[in-house]
């Protein structure tokens, strides 16, 4: 029976080919770029304006004091709230409006949003306003099809995601956007392949070493203490013994790409010594600090406290092993990592939904990086949330981002299916 009332939807997705491609063209016209976080106001706008004509109640909030907020650029979002009349659950889509910088390489134009043999190219087309015209489109058809529903279905558009998310996600969840009380499935359309469900992500450790020396004239480095040679000590034991220590670690989370199912470190940046820019005048001196970002990814099954005891167990060694050495760390970020339930109502929706709509059984993944589930877990404390999206992963961020229409419309005819399927129970 489900599938007859679905038909009629799945109809009105096929013959809006039209619309989604014009409403993922319009939101890549919108240069939101972040950092600084251009032209929020006018996309969220837009977004509201929209769905205001659906009957959704419309609200825009500005992330006032956060990162980055300023009169120049103001930190908005906009949450949409569309209340069936019958109680019941609430299932919320929350897309990022926010892109990363364009970079070079490009042979299209980034905020042209062309449509080329059935692909929409511009920054943001795959990460991720593909993602959110699908969900605009899944559920105004369910809304037109006169579909019957119970509860209420937000849709919002947030900034700041590629930047960490405070003045978006993080913001909404501390005002109580996303809570228990308004909110019970969540669907974030990141672009992770229309045929996979992604169940949440590894957790992140950035933090700032320094090493300490003495400074000296360059002639004569034996009477000064060189911060580079302390910190190339403490790379030479991350390579004996943090690498290889981690290298050993396998996740039973689901993460994509292979290599990511270990914890990882990236060396972020080394600096120490002369400034750089000096204009070639030499300076002779023996550098007396040293700076060094580690990006620690880690997995599921490690705690916070022993990712980081693991690094200042190394630097304490060294400190009582070598002479004249001493070092401070500080931490810079932390996010613990978030996966949901693979038994949870929003999972088993979605993967019954692509079965029904593409006839694949999906695979269920998590996120080598973090995204805003982050915050919807931590702070709002919900934990019925997936990311699922048209966009192909590996063209995140890259020159000549594009989203394929027939994935979009697909996807919309999934999100719709999981809506129907959480909101008529
Ligand atoms: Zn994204």
């Amino acid at each position: 029976m489900s599938e007859d009332v679905l038909n009629k939807v799945f109809e009105i997705i096929e013959k809006s080919e039209d619309n989604i491609v014009e409403l993922c063209q319009d939101l890549i016209r919108f240069p939101t770029v972040n950092p600084p976080g251009n032209d929020y106001k006018a996309c969220v706008e837009y977004i509201g304006d929209r769905l205001k004509v659906r009957g959704f109640k419309v609200e825009y909030i500005r992330a006032f004091g956060t990162p980055g907020d300023s009169s120049e650029f103001p930190r908005y979002n906009v949450v949409a709230r569309y209340d069936t009349g019958r109680p019941g659950p609430c299932v919320h889509f929350n897309s990022h409006i926010d892109v990363v910088e364009t970079g070079e390489g490009w042979t299209k134009a980034p905020f042209a949003a062309d449509l080329i043999d059935g692909k929409i190219y511009g920054r943001g087309a795959c990460d991720m306003k593909g993602g959110m015209a699908s969900s605009i489109i899944a559920v105004e058809a369910l809304i037109d099809s006169g579909i019957e529903l119970k509860g209420a279905i937000e849709i919002s558009g947030t900034g700041d995601e590629e930047s960490g998310g405070l003045g978006g996600v993080a913001y909404l969840a501390e005002k109580g956007y996303f809570s228990k009380d308004r909110v019970d499935h969540v669907i974030i359309p990141e672009p992770l392949n229309v045929d996979r469900v992604c169940l949440g992500h590894r957790g992140v450790w950035w933090a700032e070493i320094e090493t300490h020396g003495r400074i000296a004239h360059g002639s004569m480095p034996f009477l000064g203490d060189c911060a580079v040679r302390h910190m190339g000590a403490v790379v030479a034991n991350f390579e004996d013994k943090l690498y290889p220590a981690m290298a050993a670690r396998y996740t039973a989370m689901p993460v994509v790409p292979e290599g990511a199912k270990q914890s990882t470190l990236n060396i972020n940046s080394i600096h120490g010594g002369q400034a750089e820019g000096n204009e070639g005048l030499p300076a002779p001196c023996v550098p007396d600090s040293c700076r060094m970002i580690i990006d620690r990814r880690f997995l599921v099954e490690e705690e916070l406290e022993e990712v980081k005891s693991e690094v200042v167990n190394i630097l304490s060694s060294l400190e009582k092993s070598r002479e004249g050495f001493s070092f401070d760390i500080r931490d810079m970020l932390e996010v613990i990592p978030s996966m949901t339930d693979s038994n949870s109502p929003v999972v088993k929706a979605t993967v019954a939904a692509i079965e029904d709509v593409l006839g694949i059984t999906p695979e269920l993944i998590c996120s080598p990086g973090t995204y805003d589930q982050k915050h919807i877990d931590r702070i709002g404390n919900l934990k019925d949330c997936i990311a699922y999206g048209p966009g192909i992963l590996e063209l995140a961020h890259q020159p000549d981002e594009y989203v394929v229409v027939e994935d979009m419309i697909n996807s919309a005819k999934v999100m719709a299916s999981s809506t129907y399927k959480l909101l008529s129970q």
